[in-house]
């Protein structure tokens, strides 16, 4: 594969990502408004820390799809600017295995296992 056609394929990738995350996060907004319109019905305490329980999770989903959402826009930036698949960190090469695999790394093999095991407690 020609680095050309690596980078249009990997560009689609994220491109379909980004489509699959804002769908996510859109389905996961309206889900959230239909329960703050229900709510306020029933006021057994039971179903109050359900429904916490509920918004906490939505939120944590809500937020994790954003973050992705961010590293694939960032991903798609750097596909523009000519700077997709340089290692932030080393300023080294991604391997193309790896940048298949997570199309939105930014860090090589080496120096994302140097982060996670000096992030390890
Ligand atoms: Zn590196």
């Amino acid at each position: 594969m020609t680095p050309t056609t690596f980078f249009a394929a990997q560009r689609e990738r994220l491109e379909a990502e980004r489509d699959a995350l804002l769908a996510e996060i859109a389905a996961l907004d309206r889900e959230h408004a239909d329960r703050e319109e229900s709510a306020g019905i029933g006021n057994v305490v039971a179903e109050e820390m359900a429904e916490t329980l509920a918004r906490e999770r939505d939120l944590a989903l809500r937020s994790n799809a954003r973050d992705l959402l961010e590293q694939v826009n960032a991903a798609l930036h750097r596909i523009d600017e000519g700077t997709y698949g340089i290692c932030a960190s080393c300023g080294g090469a991604i391997a193309a295995e790896r940048l298949e695999a997570l199309p939105y790394a930014t860090l090589c093999i080496s120096c994302q296992s140097a982060r996670e095991r000096t992030r390890r407690w």
